[in-house]
């Protein structure tokens, strides 16, 4: 009989977390958890733990291992803390694939880690590709480490690409759902709030993505993403704004023959085929009924939803533009989850961040580090400014 592939799951308390857990367990006779991994929901991480019966549990934040500690006292699981924790236990011998589910730049330090001891990448952590996309492409390949996506989109690309081998592509046709603001004004955003933001139309995701999502800089970190892992330029990449979210993405080649992945929303499936490539397993999800509604595209609006004009621009700059990007994104996300600015001063922000931060065209890990922190004071200076 086959062994079971382990899993290392980093971020199994979120969204695509807990949907992974759910794909394990329809699984269980392919997979098992070697590790699960979260920040601050402790009672969750235990709960899973019991479950799903992990040799490690690593808490995030130190300030809560005593508490998971007691709380899995009579259970044979060693329990780490600590963001070092996460880069050690994905390197463990029996890790066979890491699913990188951690939400921001804090996925970057572990997924390095793992590509260094060789294991599979399961990729939902697309932060990761925008802050070092290049450096990130450079180590898979010294490590001969697969990049296996989670994002639906890029999933789509993906198993496109199945069996096209040499075929280069000729463009990719993103695709995204709008968002919840699709149909709104730009005098109508003014006022938005977290509330209408987080009413996701089609996906159910952890809340970061979601704010990521209603300004389609979700879509330009896809557009970054997509960059890297299929080797074309920003030139090759064409947003479609498809609010069924059926389509999931699709590759067009050169006899101008295009080729798509389609399914209901269910972030499991994307999953599932990361863990299972090449192979399609079962999947205990509804199906695709295409009698049920049109399916429609429309252009994207680049002045309504700047950040993905912004992504854009900073894949055009290159060197360390989308790590900038990304760390101001991720302080005005946090800043207007916390009601401390309002939803057009997020491109506002983030703009200006990338106007003033240090540019290094060329960077390493250590420029990343840097750049990261040095745009991370100038966002939060500057929402303090606009107050
Ligand atoms: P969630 O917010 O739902 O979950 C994030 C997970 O990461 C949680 O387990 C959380 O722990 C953990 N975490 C957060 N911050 C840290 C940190 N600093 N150190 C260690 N662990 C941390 O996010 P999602 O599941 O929605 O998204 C995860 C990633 O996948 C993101 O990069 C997102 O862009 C990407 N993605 C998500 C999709 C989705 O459908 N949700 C679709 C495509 C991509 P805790 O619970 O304790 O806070
Ligand atoms: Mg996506």
């Amino acid at each position: 009989m086959q062994e079971k592939k382990q899993i290392a799951i980093l971020g199994s308390t979120g969204s695509i977390g807990t949907q992974a857990l759910d794909v394990i367990q329809q699984h269980a006779d392919l997979y098992e958890v070697y590790c699960l991994t979260a920040n601050n929901r402790v009672e969750l991480l235990a709960e899973q733990a019991r479950r799903f019966h992990p040799a490690a549990v690593v808490i995030a934040n130190e300030a809560h291992y005593e508490m998971l500690k007691d709380m899995l006292r009579d259970e044979p699981v060693k329990v780490y803390a600590g963001s070092d924790a996460l880069c050690q236990i994905v390197q463990a011998g029996p890790v066979d694939m890491v699913l990188t589910a951690m939400v921001g730049f804090a996925g970057l330090p572990p997924t390095i880690s793992a590509i260094q001891a060789g294991k599979k990448i399961c990729l939902a952590n697309k932060e990761t590709l925008v802050v070092a996309g290049e450096l990130i492409c450079h180590l898979a390949k010294e490590y001969h480490c697969p990049i296996l996506p989670v994002d639906s989109e890029h999933s789509a690309i993906f198993q496109s690409l199945v069996g096209e081998d040499d075929n280069e592509i000729e463009k990719i046709l993103l695709t995204a759902s709008g968002g919840p603001f699709r149909l709104k004004s730009e005098e109508e955003m003014q006022t938005v709030t977290k509330t209408d933001a987080l009413r996701h139309p089609t996906w159910d995701m952890g809340a970061k993505i979601t704010i990521d999502s209603a300004t389609m800089m979700n879509k330009g970190f896809e557009v970054i993403e997509a960059k890297w892992l299929f080797g074309v330029s920003a030139e090759q990449i064409e947003v479609l704004v498809h609010p069924q979210s059926i389509v999931h993405s699709a590759v067009q080649f050169r006899d101008g023959s295009v080729k798509a992945q389609l399914g209901v929303p269910d972030m499991r499936m994307p999953i599932q085929y990361a863990f299972s490539f090449p192979n399609r397993l079962h999947l205990n999800s509804q199906r695709l009924d295409l009698f049920t509604k049109p399916l429609e595209f429309f252009k994207p609006d680049m002045n309504r939803f700047r950040c993905l004009a912004l992504a854009f621009e900073a894949l055009k700059q290159g060197g360390n533009m989308s790590c900038v990007m990304n760390a101001a994104n991720e302080v005005v996300n946090r800043a207007f989850l916390d009601d401390r600015i309002t939803f057009p001063q997020i491109a506002t922000v983030i703009e200006q961040t990338m106007q003033r931060a240090t540019f290094d065209a060329a960077p390493d890990y250590d420029v990343y580090l840097a750049s990261d922190a040095e745009a991370r004071r100038i966002a939060e200076e500057l929402i303090i400014k606009n107050r």
